[in-house]
């Protein structure tokens, strides 16, 4: 049987997603005996447009990027998308929130008004094409990466975690950031990074993205518990929240 033809590629991001994939150094061997690597730019000179599986690293910035990811798609069986920049848009979306001009002056200068840098509003992976499976954070859990990898090489559908950073906190028995006054984003988060953060005494800044249906009133219930107003909660949204996900009002 031959095996599955695998390109990983990028988009507008810092390309920490695939150094994850790279750290993973014995059990990339493995994985990459299992696959047949056709493409991937950081680790290979080889290339083909021949794959079955499409691992898709960065977030769709530029008109020419909805392009290239439709071809990929149209091409691609499984199409993955790995970290936050690709699995919601990440920390490029925070550009939405501004006017395009201003994003350009404020990065540019005055080169800012040359034109290949026309930008439009980012958007993840799948506000463009279909995505088959998502691995999240930021950068994008490497435990969970091979999960997937494994999962579909074996014929199985992973199963990625649908309750809150804050089930795997608790039993971690870690004390609550909120009781040293922080604004953990652990209640609305999706699980699965172990909650490495508040394990090491930092709040959840929400990489993993939002569980499917968070639960907004009991977020609410827990700011009023502390004192703290909901404007203080969107705040913390932005980071990886920018024009996506509930609604606070
Ligand atoms: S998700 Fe984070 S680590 Fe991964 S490419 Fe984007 S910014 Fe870099
Ligand atoms: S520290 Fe954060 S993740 Fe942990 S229990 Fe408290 S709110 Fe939940
Ligand atoms: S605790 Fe939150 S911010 Fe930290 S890795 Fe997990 S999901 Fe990301």
């Amino acid at each position: 049987m031959s095996k599955p033809r695998v390109a990983i590629f990028d988009f507008a991001c810092c390309e920490g997603c695939q150094l994850q994939i790279v750290n993973l150094e014995e059990e990339i061997l493995d994985l990459i005996g299992a696959v047949d690597m056709v493409k991937w730019r950081e680790a290979m000179s080889e290339s083909s447009e021949d794959y079955d599986i499409a691992i898709i690293e960065g977030s769709i910035t530029r008109p020419e990027d909805e392009d290239r990811i439709r071809s990929i798609r149209s091409r691609a069986k499984v199409l993955i998308a790995i970290g936050a920049c690709a699995t919601m848009g990440g920390l490029n979306k925070l550009k939405n929130n501004f006017d395009m001009d201003d994003v350009r002056q404020c990065v540019y200068g005055d080169a800012g008004r040359m034109e290949h840098l026309d930008t439009a509003p980012t958007k993840a992976v799948d506000e463009v094409v279909k995505v088959d499976y998502k691995v999240h954070g930021c950068p994008m859990n490497p435990e969970e990466f091979t999960y997937v990898v494994r999962c579909l090489l074996m014929g199985k559908t992973p199963h990625i975690p649908d309750y809150p950073v804050c089930v795997e906190c608790k039993m971690k028995e870690n004390v609550c950031r909120w009781e040293y006054g922080e604004i953990c984003l652990g209640p609305i988060t999706r699980a699965g990074c172990g909650a490495k953060c508040p394990s090491a005494s930092f709040r959840c800044f929400g990489c993993r993205g939002y569980v499917d249906d968070p639960n907004m009133t009991a977020a609410k219930d827990v700011m009023d518990k502390y004192g703290l107003s909901v404007d203080m909660l969107k705040s913390k949204l932005v980071l990886f929240g920018s024009k996506q996900g509930p609604s606070y009002e």
